[in-house]
């Protein structure tokens, strides 16, 4: 069990997995107005950055768990490296269907929703965590602007155009889920950038010092590619958010 290995090559550079710069991140965490000692549940933690910094700028505590044993070492790293490994820790599991031992006051999933089977699951997936009057948080894609066809979806690497919503659908959609959506903070073509084009020097670094890995076909096609796709479709069709959720 553990995530493929072209993720980790791809986003070796990668504090947050996600087109959230630190600075967003932080935004975030200034938003929500977080007391100190708040517990926080994140699945899919990644790396660890939300809830490291957070611990560190706003004293929470909490759990995250994510299925990449890479990730998962980072993020333990990096509770050291910010002196906050008594108040955070990450688990190395599957996230889909993990429910915290006691409810907590903030369950998040940022930029996984597939481990509820879309958004719908996932809120119920960490509803099952939370405390009555608790905050969740949901980071996912939406369209920037109609997507005209099936082509620009799949080149945006979703599935089709109904994969995602355009902004205010998606908002709605929470609200037909039975939440306020209470707090946003979402990606610009600048945090994309450090996201996707942050990818290419890792890809090139790491192609250039494994020449002959059973991936350097796959990771040389990227490189060649990639750039180019992305400035012409995700760049301009895909946006992202993370969403403060409280149940109605
Ligand atoms: N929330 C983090 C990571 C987002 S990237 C951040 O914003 O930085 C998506 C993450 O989902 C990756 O870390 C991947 O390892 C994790 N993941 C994918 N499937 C999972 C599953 N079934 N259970 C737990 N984690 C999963």
């Amino acid at each position: 069990m553990d995530l493929p290995r072209i993720f980790t090559i791809r986003e070796s550079s990668h504090r947050v997995h996600n087109p959230f710069t630190p600075g967003k991140l932080a935004d975030l965490g200034q938003a929500l107005h977080l007391a100190p000692g708040t517990r926080v549940l994140d699945l899919a933690s990644g790396s660890g950055e939300m809830l490291c910094t957070w611990a560190r700028d706003h004293g929470v505590t909490g759990t995250g768990v994510d299925i990449s044993t890479v990730f998962t070492q980072k993020a333990r790293s990096r509770a050291a490296e910010l002196g906050v490994t008594d108040r955070v820790a990450f688990v190395h599991g599957d996230a889909s269907g993990f429910v915290a031992d006691e409810p907590v006051d903030l369950a998040a999933c940022v930029g996984a929703t597939w481990i509820g089977g879309g958004v719908a699951g996932t809120a119920e997936l960490l509803g099952r965590s939370l405390r009555p009057g608790g905050l969740m948080l949901i980071g996912e894609p939406y369209w920037r602007q109609e997507v005209p066809d099936e082509e620009t979806a799949q080149a945006c690497h979703a599935g089709g155009k109904d994969d995602f919503l355009v902004l205010p659908e998606l908002i709605g959609r929470f609200g037909d889920l039975g939440y306020d959506v209470v707090e946003m903070v979402l990606a610009d073509q600048d945090s994309w950038d450090r996201y996707q084009a942050a990818q290419w020097l890792n890809l090139r670094r790491w192609l250039d010092a494994h020449p002959d890995d059973e991936l350097a076909d796959e990771v040389r096609a990227e490189l060649t590619t990639g750039p180019a796709r992305y400035a012409g479709y995700q760049r301009e069709f895909l946006g992202w958010g993370v969403f403060a959720l409280m149940g109605r």
